[in-house]
């Protein structure tokens, strides 16, 4: 039997996909939410999270978005986990998802798909992911462990200089390792990087090795220096990587408007190049990243929602 035309499917369950379900299932339009491979989103790899409003001791990352998912619940969101998005169809209305094997239709679509850290993609970085090695000093960069210890932050950005620059507040020492001689990030961040006392850059150099796996925590980094070939080990408590992030919008291609990077296009609030499709949260901002902005958008994504529900009288 077909499944009846839904109201508003949610894809992605990260703070934004999760609040847009709040939302809309507290204005009675039972969204379904198609969680994804990674339900709960990208706070589900971090650890403590300080800086959401309204837990003073910080919360875990994964707690906090199975409470999110409870209270979406709680107002009749239906959340199907796992549930992979094959393809989908914007060019007519309502739209078409194809959702493992199996099609779904719905009359409003937000996308909430999240973005990716960009990583290195060596085994030890992947055996230290938590321990050490993280992808967020707003998110970790205060934990104990890296308290007073010197720290590497790898790339050349805003992001990195922005990481550099905050873990200051912690570390012994920060050395940022780029692989150019030149700093890719905004005048202003790459200044205040250049004449912090407590950063050194580290020019030319890539990180060929985590250290130490054995051991099950991050102890030191090896580089290696493209110039010279040489190579070099440096001893630290963490590795921050901030090389970027990879929006999770592969699967929109062609259907709704991006910029180059394949960010989704946010027109007005919460729109996107169709009308009857949202989008909320990173795959959208490459800006803030955070999961406060996130979870407003998701809010703003489905209040339109409900109001484009509205004047189509659907
Ligand atoms: P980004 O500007 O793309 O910079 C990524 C950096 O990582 C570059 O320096 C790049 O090196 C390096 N990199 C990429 N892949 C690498 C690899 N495999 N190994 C080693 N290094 C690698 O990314 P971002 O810093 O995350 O910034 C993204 C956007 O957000 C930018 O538009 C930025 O302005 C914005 N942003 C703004 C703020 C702010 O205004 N407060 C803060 C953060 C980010 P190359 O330079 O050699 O390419």
């Amino acid at each position: 039997m077909a499944r009846e035309v839904e109201k508003v499917v949610i894809i992605g369950s990260g703070c934004a996909g999760y609040t847009a379900a709040l939302y809309s299932a507290r204005a009675n339009l039972k969204p379904l939410v198609l969680t994804g491979a990674m339900p709960g989103g990208l706070l589900t790899t971090t650890s403590i999270v300080e800086n959401y409003p309204g837990f003073p001791e910080g919360v875990d990352g994964t707690d906090l978005m199975i409470r999110m998912q409870q209270q979406a619940e709680r107002f009749g969101a239906r959340v199907e986990f796992g549930s992979a998005v094959e393809s989908v169809d914007f060019s007519s209305h309502p739209f078409r998802l194809t959702v493992d094997g199996a099609e779904v239709r719905a009359l409003t679509v937000i996308i909430a798909t999240g973005a990716g850290h960009r990583h290195l993609d060596l085994e030890s970085e992947a055996a230290l992911e938590k321990k050490g090695v993280t992808y967020c000093a707003t998110c970790d960069g205060a934990l104990p462990m890296f308290r007073n210890q010197p720290l590497v932050v790898v790339g050349g950005g805003d992001s990195a200089c922005e990481e550099a620059t905050y873990l200051t507040r912690f570390a012994s020492r920060v050395y940022l390792v780029h692989r150019r001689g030149q700093l890719r990030a905004s005048q202003i961040m790459a200044q205040r990087v250049l004449d912090s006392d407590k950063i050194e850059p580290v020019w030319d150099s890539v990180v060929t090795e985590v250290l130490d796996v054995a051991q099950d925590k991050v102890t030191a980094v090896r580089l290696k220096n493209l110039k010279t070939q040489g190579d070099r080990t440096i001893d630290c408590a963490g590795l921050f990587v901030a090389i970027g992030h990879v929006p999770n919008t592969q699967l929109f291609k062609g259907q709704i408007a991006m910029d180059e990077a394949g960010y989704v296009a946010r027109r007005e609030g919460a729109q996107t190049s169709v009308p009857g499709v949202f989008v909320a949260g990173d795959c959208s901002d490459h800006v803030y990243r955070q999961a406060i902005t996130a979870a407003g958008m998701g809010c703003q994504a489905a209040i339109e929602a409900e109001r484009f529900l509205g004047q189509q009288n659907l």
